[in-house]
């Protein structure tokens, strides 16, 4: 419980822990549409295009799990409700894993804090 307290994100200046905005979850049995999906997003994460990122992975595979592989992909937003600090996280599981074994990695996980004024 402590360490995963400990990766919650947080806002230094206003000790407090953000709170959620909206959370997305999608999946897909294709590998090559997450490879694409996770090529923009990325891109998109490196650029400071937070909201393109969003975008991006909503437009990916289907709200629900779909038969044949499996790959799990969700993103979360947070804010800080005292300062307006942003928080974007990215991750996916692709299970199971033999299905995806020596072809991609099994799991990703990323995420930035950024301004609230930040206009993307
Ligand atoms: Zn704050």
């Amino acid at each position: 419980m402590f360490s995963y307290l400990l990766s919650l994100p947080y806002c230094d200046a206003c000790a407090k822990y953000l709170k959620v905005k909206a959370k997305s979850t999608r999946f897909s049995a294709s590998l090559e549409k997450f490879q694409e999906m996770i090529n923009s997003v990325v891109a998109s994460f490196n650029a400071g295009e937070y909201q393109k990122a969003l975008t991006e992975h909503q437009n990916f595979g289907e709200a629900s799990n779909p038969k044949g592989g499996f790959i799990g992909t969700t993103m979360l937003s947070k804010q800080c409700a005292t300062c307006g600090l942003r928080w974007l996280g990215f991750s996916a599981n692709l299970s199971p894993k033999s299905k995806w074994d020596g072809q991609v990695e099994k799991k990703y996980k990323f995420s930035q804090y950024y301004a609230a004024d930040c206009n993307v």
